[in-house]
């Protein structure tokens, strides 16, 4: 037995909500299996039950991205299961053993994600993990214990199950890229975190004790970078008449990256030079998406910071003339490039100032163009 780990906290029920048709019955076989498997490790009973309801609302939220098969909504404390997409799943495992044993996986997916839920619960005070880390630890977590408990207890898992393929961008728009980044970050990077530090399935409150960094998982080194609040402090200058400034929100590595320097995601030096990042959006009859990004020159090497300054000049460059010519701005100056991001019908502004990278996101009128340029002007004087 656990200490403390009493009924109590076990009073949550496990929806099962079901988009479609069939699986009900294979559904209720694993789940009973998994709940099984779990519990011999936990030492304790889990008072979760399968409900099985068919909501096809859910389709509709657009969480099923990345062709993942069930989806655990920790507000409603349901999972989702979407009988299609398992479908495809299992067509191309071979035997009626391994595409159990791959349902299996996946129902202790979720399982192992409601457990996660109370033990956040429970440990609520002594968390240090937030965010975007906390998902992070958390699908790390279920990875890796989905699958161990289920070869444990002798399971046939078919090879691909081990190997969650790396998400390529479709495209280089930032969204795609940022898109890419996040899977590959949450669910591949995720899972040799946490087997380097949980030995058993119990463990999981180890990774709640301290927020991880970039550094230590894209690097393995435990060298951390220190932050620095410069970018938030820089945004709130913006001063311009009739305009609102929303509080600026945090822009992180991942976020920086995908949008500045895609290629050197796992760089090392850039990731020890990144000194932080925000966002936020400023209102005047249009709206504008400002981005400041704060990366440290004396840590990264000259050669480093040359190329990021490349980087984002050629990105942004290719098609700053026609962009400009829309807008009717046009600035000659290196350090200034504006491009159009096609699929929306927006435009960038970069600046490079000393350490700092400024770009503004803009609809593509001539008041965003405007807007934009005065925000500029503001923050690169
Ligand atoms: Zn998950």
């Amino acid at each position: 037995m656990i200490k403390g780990l009493s009924r109590i906290f076990w009073g949550t029920i496990l929806n099962t909500v079901i988009v479609g048709p069939s699986l009900g019955d294979e559904l209720h076989t694993v789940f009973e299996r998994g709940k099984h498997l779990l519990e011999n490790e936990l030492g304790a009973k889990m008072d979760v039950r399968l409900e099985i309801r068919e909501d096809t609302r859910w389709l509709e939220r657009g969480f099923w991205a990345h062709n993942s098969a069930a989806y655990y909504d920790r507000s409603r404390k349901a999972v989702a299961i979407d009988p299609n997409k398992c479908r495809i799943l299992l067509a191309n495992t071979k035997t009626i053993r391994q595409k159990e044993g791959r349902l299996l996986v996946l129902m202790l997916h979720e399982l192992l994600h409601a457990y996660q839920e109370l033990e956040l619960v429970k440990r609520e005070k002594s968390i240090r993990v937030s965010g975007r880390w906390l998902r992070f630890v958390c699908e790390g977590h279920s990875l890796e214990f989905s699958e161990k408990l289920a070869q444990e207890a002798g399971v046939s898992l078919p090879r691909e199950v081990e190997v969650v393929s790396w998400n390529e961008p479709k495209s280089r728009q930032f969204g795609q890229v940022h898109e890419a980044f996040l899977y590959n970050f949450l669910y591949i990077k995720s899972r040799t975190y946490v087997r380097d530090r949980c030995k058993s399935v119990t463990d999981f409150h180890k990774l709640l004790q301290r927020q991880p960094s970039y550094s230590e998982v894209l690097t393995h080194s435990d060298k951390r970078s220190p932050m620095s609040a410069v970018p938030e402090k820089y945004l709130r200058s913006v001063r311009l008449k009739d305009t609102t400034v929303t509080s600026p929100i945090e822009f992180d590595y991942l976020d920086a990256s995908a949008l500045l320097s895609p290629k050197d995601f796992e760089n090392e030096e850039m990731i020890r030079a990144f000194r932080g990042g925000n966002c936020c959006e400023i209102v005047s009859r249009v709206r504008v998406e400002t981005i400041v990004v704060h990366y440290e020159p004396q840590v990264v090497s000259d050669r480093v910071y040359r190329h990021l300054r490349t980087q984002c000049v050629s990105q942004f460059s290719e098609r700053h003339r026609k962009v400009l010519t829309t807008a009717g701005l046009y600035e000659n100056r290196t350090m200034v490039v504006w491009t159009e991001d096609g699929h929306q019908n927006w435009a960038f502004a970069v600046k490079l100032k000393g350490p700092l990278v400024i770009v503004v996101r803009f609809p593509i009128t001539e008041d965003g163009a405007k807007l934009a340029k005065a925000v500029l002007d503001q923050l690169v004087p």
